[in-house]
């Protein structure tokens, strides 16, 4: 059984909200169900019967009575009007919340999109009709223990999203808008976005897409930036307190055509989130043993920006001197790293004394660590030394198994004293800070 919030919106005056769950544990003055006898009306003595009566004995006789033949797809009229009439009727008895079922999704077996639809366009009509209701609340439930609650839970998300010009108007969300984070609606705006560069680049700047500067831009696809006091301070600060010692300099890479890979990786992982399930925040993952440190020392100017509902961190990476150059311009590249205690992969760290451990120095006795961004996506936690080629299933935990389609994105390694971040695609990770330090 799976329960969640899915979204919270807007219809004029009335609160929406889509949750996935059962409907048995909602707590509301009307609760209406399209099988009369299990109404449950919980607050008010005498308002079942009228509920009741006015819902036309429910879903069920209301059909019974006027569709003799059964119901078609394109009857569906039939859902628009019991939900009106619930609401207008819970209008007249003052009530202030009432809760529905993903109505018509049952034992009507109508498509999600067009139950969807007439529902939230049933609710949206007695809005505009009743300007001034007592409804403030208005809940659909989707029952959590079927195989096709998604589908039925994206249906009603894209809907509530929509312009609301009639039932059949698109299904995606307005641009112009960004959705609350944390909301599916959120998920989904940055998949379907046309991503910017980040707001704080100096040299690539957000005020066009990623696409126009790859395209507009004559000159070199990476520039490396100084940076702001602000940023510095803050990167200094995680690098200090996490193991890190003397800093030369901070500086920042701007590179355009590695950042592009990066981001649309992050929003394949938004994808997915999206249409399967939200990733487990680190902290919460079995074994974890807390959230990502480098976002407890870096400025909230700077973690505001990450992706945590992908699982998007700040981690530091050490790595040679002389392979500095080539990974500003081209990034990492796991299929070159020598294999570690979690096979081939890049690897990153939550403290800077644990990258060090992977760097040398040149001959002025100087050495380079990166700050990268990460997308960690669906995390593996591993207490073991285990070879990975890639991450284990999501399903079985087999590293190499045919039979489910979706993979953990990243392993941590939960054993010795520091933490260790895997990713095994090298599109996974953005090297946006180098520190020279002594
Ligand atoms: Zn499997």
């Amino acid at each position: 059984m799976v329960n969640r919030n899915s979204l919270d919106a807007n219809i004029g005056s009335i609160s929406v909200n889509i949750t996935v769950g059962s409907i048995i544990t909602e707590k509301a003055d009307v609760i209406v169900n399209s099988c009369p006898s299990d109404m449950r009306l919980d607050t008010r003595p005498g308002l079942s019967k009228v509920m009741y009566d006015a819902a036309g004995n429910g879903l069920k006789t209301e059909i019974d009575k006027n569709y003799p033949n059964g119901i078609k797809v394109g009857d569906l009229a039939v859902l628009e009007n019991f939900v009106t009439k619930c609401l207008v009727e819970a209008n007249k008895y003052s009530v202030k919340s009432i809760v529905f079922p993903a109505l018509g999704t049952g034992f009507l077996k109508f498509p999600p999109k067009t139950a969807a639809s007439n529902v939230i366009k049933a609710i949206r009509d007695f809005q505009t009709n009743n300007a001034q209701s007592s409804v403030k609340t208005v809940k659909i439930v989707i029952f959590g223990g079927t195989n096709d609650w998604t589908s039925i839970e994206q249906a009603y998300v894209l809907e509530l999203n929509s312009t609301g010009q009639g039932a059949t108007a698109s299904a995606a969300p307005a641009p112009q808008t960004i959705p609350g984070r944390g909301t599916r609606a959120y998920l989904a705006h940055r998949y379907q976005e046309e991503p910017t560069p980040p707001p704080y680049w100096t040299h690539f700047k957000s005020n066009q897409t990623i696409k126009d500067w790859n395209t507009s831009q004559k000159g070199s696809h990476c520039k490396v930036t100084s940076v702001d006091t602000k940023t510095y301070q803050s990167i200094a600060k995680a690098f200090k307190s996490t193991g890190g010692s003397t800093i030369v300099k901070i500086e920042r890479i701007e590179n355009i055509l590695l950042y592009e890979k990066y981001i649309q990786e992050c929003q394949r992982t938004f994808r997915k989130a999206y249409v399967t399930q939200l990733c487990t925040p680190l902290q919460n993952v079995k074994k974890s043993s807390g959230p990502g440190l480098t976002v407890k020392y870096l400025d909230q100017e700077m973690t505001k920006h990450l992706h945590e509902e992908i699982n998007e961190l700040y981690l530091f990476h050490g790595t040679k001197v002389n392979a500095v150059d080539v990974i500003i311009q081209q990034g990492l590249d796991s299929r070159l790293a020598s294999s570690g205690l979690l096979g081939t992969g890049v690897y990153t760290a939550e403290t800077a004394s644990k990258s060090a451990g992977y760097t040398d120095q040149n001959k002025n006795g100087e050495s380079k660590m990166f700050l990268m961004r990460v997308c960690l996506g669906d995390i593996f936690i591993t207490t073991q030394m285990t070879k990975f080629r890639r991450p284990p299933c999501m399903k079985c935990y087999d590293e190499t198994c045919i039979k489910h389609p979706e993979l953990f994105d990243s392993v941590v390694a939960e054993f010795g004293s520091r933490r260790e971040f895997v990713v095994y695609d090298r599109v996974k990770c953005y090297p946006e800070y180098i520190i020279t330090y002594k």
